[in-house]
């Protein structure tokens, strides 16, 4: 419940929307009434059923009262006038005349209402996918480890959806289907309570009914969506790793994956449908059940004389209570296909609660401008549980490039994520101008910070706006001068539209080293005062590598530069190597002390000058 009323949240504002909805639906349903009132008049007319006192009774124009009475009484006493005049013939007509308007009136009215519902619903599913597309931004590095991209992606796309389909639709049954019945309740209290109190006491063993199915639907609606997300991961996992799939000739293996999985995916579905489709047979069942018995009951009240109600008035009725049903059935089918979208909304909620253990502190302080350095002080990091970094005491200087070299696995990335403060140390502190990370402005810390890793991230877009990415208002020219510093120029004019040529999903229609220059010049127009190399040549072949390490020299200059390098050649004039084993650093100082020290860095230099 407390997820369905989230969910429903999310159309706010209500304004005037909600009561002219209410208005809209009422009147609809007034509408659709009014002919199978007119029905009992039309009978009794029609077929002469009046006795003489009761055709008195409507010579007069009955006073004017708000009920259901008085719109059958101006309507016998019409129908009698007219009779008088034009006969049983064009009595018909007139009231076939009525009987039109007042379905058409119904339409228009349920037609307005259900506009009204349709941008209710459009409005939920728009916030609600707006909100979880803002969390996930927003949510730390590490959060994306944890949980896999097919999963996220399965949630914001399939679960938002499933809310839509269910639970937003159900609005119009939580809101107008009440309404028709507690109208219709009172017409029938109103025609016979004696009948009509008869019909309550056998209502509730529908409910209960109905309540046992939906409970059991929920448990497969769980197991459905996590099978649908296990299936997004692998569709996701086989596009990216499309190559190695063919080259390792895994592709039986990936096939045989997923049709596992999507056969579970299908049991499931099946099984569901079958306990969900079985909820509004059973439920019409039960509904005719419950005529039959009102037509025993109440046909032996009224052929005995013992109802209030005439042969012509237990007909009406039983087709006025024959309309509650429908809105019944309504109900119970939208209870149960809410129960999916419950889950799938829970889900979502998920994500948008899911906890962001890297935010600013209350009393966060910006940080304008980069003076002194960096200062990691006794820091430890582990990833959940497994250790990775060890009481590290490291200096970086402005205007000095640290570099950081060692075997793989030995935590140099690690070290480099926590600069931007994308996890928090474990222990220790890290400090920029003085201050602990912890108590800066998270913007306002990585608006120092250029990035350029070994892959570079680029996106579907033109080339312009992939450089000028982290800087919206530069103009033509800026990016120009980044994209020459980046040794980019030269080949994006020999692209097919120059600067607003497409570079395709991840930048695929580009080279590695194309693809690294212009991540470099995104890197040079942002202009940070600290730079952070992640082994940013290290795809390459050694040609394009030049040029990028030409690119990466241009930029480095007059910053401070954290590097890490798998090709030492590249970071011998680094005013210091840090060498990282195991977490723990064990050499540092300049290239040619470290050579002389005879240690690891110099095991490493002569295993590449092989
Ligand atoms: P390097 O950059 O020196 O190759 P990393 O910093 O990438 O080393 O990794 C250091 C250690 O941390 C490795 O043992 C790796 O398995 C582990 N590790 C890296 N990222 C994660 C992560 N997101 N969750 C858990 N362990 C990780």
């Amino acid at each position: 419940m407390k997820t369905y009323l989230r969910i429903i949240r999310y159309a706010a504002p209500l304004g005037s929307l909600l009561p002219q909805y209410l208005v809209f639906a009422f009147l609809g349903v007034v509408f659709g009434l009014t002919n199978f009132i007119l029905l009992q008049p039309l009978f009794d007319v029609i077929f002469e059923q009046l006795g003489p006192e009761e055709l008195q009774k409507y010579v007069a124009l009955p006073p004017f009262e708000l009920s259901v009475e008085y719109v059958k009484d101006l309507f016998y006493h019409y129908l009698i006038e007219f009779e008088k005049e034009y006969g049983k013939f064009g009595t018909l007509g007139y009231v076939c005349v009525v009987i039109v308007l007042s379905v058409f009136l119904a339409n228009l009215f349920r037609y307005a209402s259900e506009v009204i519902l349709s941008i209710l619903k459009a409005r939920i599913v728009k916030n609600l996918r707006n909100d979880v597309f803002d969390r996930i931004s927003r949510l730390h590095i590490g959060y994306f480890t944890q949980e896999r991209k097919g999963d996220i992606l399965s949630r914001l796309t399939n679960d938002v959806q499933e809310v839509e389909v269910s639970v937003a639709s159900s609005l119009k049954v939580i809101f107008k289907e009440p309404v028709t019945v507690i109208i219709y309740f009172v017409t029938l209290f109103y025609m016979s309570t004696q009948l009509t109190l008869f019909t309550v006491i056998v209502l509730p063993v529908l409910g209960g009914i109905i309540s046992e199915i939906v409970r059991r639907l929920k448990k497969s609606a769980t197991e459905s969506q996590e099978s649908l997300s296990r299936l997004v991961t692998l569709i996701d996992e086989t596009l990216s790793g499309i190559r190695i799939i063919k080259a390792f000739n895994a592709r039986e293996y990936v096939a045989n994956k997923f049709s596992k999985e999507n056969d579970f995916y299908a049991k499931v579905n099946v099984s569901m449908a079958r306990r969900r489709e079985a909820a509004s047979p059973m439920s019409q069942l039960l509904g005719v059940l419950i005529v039959a018995v009102i037509l025993m009951y109440g046909g032996n009240l009224v052929l005995n004389n013992e109802s209030s109600l005439d042969a012509s008035g237990f007909f009406t009725y039983l087709i006025i209570y024959s309309q509650i049903l429908p809105p019944f059935k309504e109900i119970s089918r939208a209870i149960s296909s809410v129960q999916r979208g419950l889950v799938s909304g829970q889900r979502v909620f998920d994500i948008v609660d899911a906890e962001r253990t890297i935010k600013n502190s209350p009393n966060a302080t910006e940080v304008k401008s980069f003076e002194k350095g960096i200062h990691f002080n006794k820091v430890s990091f582990a990833y959940e549980d497994v250790d990775v970094l060890k009481n590290i005491d490291l200096k970086v200087e402005k205007g000095k490039m640290v570099a950081l070299v060692g075997p793989s696995g030995g935590g140099k990335s690690t070290l480099a994520d926590l600069i931007p403060r994308f996890y928090d140390p474990t222990e220790g502190d890290i400090l920029l101008e003085g201050k602990p990370l912890r108590d800066l402005d998270i913007e306002s810390l990585r608006s120092l910070m250029g990035i350029v890793t070994q892959e570079s991230i680029l996106f579907n877009d033109t080339i312009f706006n992939n450089i000028a990415f982290g800087k919206p208002n530069a103009n033509q020219n800026d990016v120009e001068e980044a994209a020459k510093i980046a040794n980019a120029h030269d080949f994006i004019l020999q692209t097919e539209n120059g600067y607003e040529t497409n570079i395709g999903d991840r930048g695929a229609k580009l080279s590695g080293g194309q693809r690294q220059r212009i991540s470099i010049a995104r890197a040079i127009l942002k202009n940070p005062p600290i730079l952070i190399l992640d082994e940013a040549t290290s795809a390459l072949d050694s040609e394009s590598e030049k040029l990028v390490q030409e690119a990466l020299t241009n930029l480095m200059k007059n910053r401070t530069s954290v590097v890490i390098a798998h090709r030492l050649s590249t970071i011998q004039h680094a005013d210091e190597i840090v060498v990282i084993q195991k977490g723990k650093i064990i050499e540092r100082g300049g290239h040619i002390d470290l050579i002389e020290k005879n240690g690891m860095y110099k095991k490493l230099n002569e295993m590449q000058a092989l």
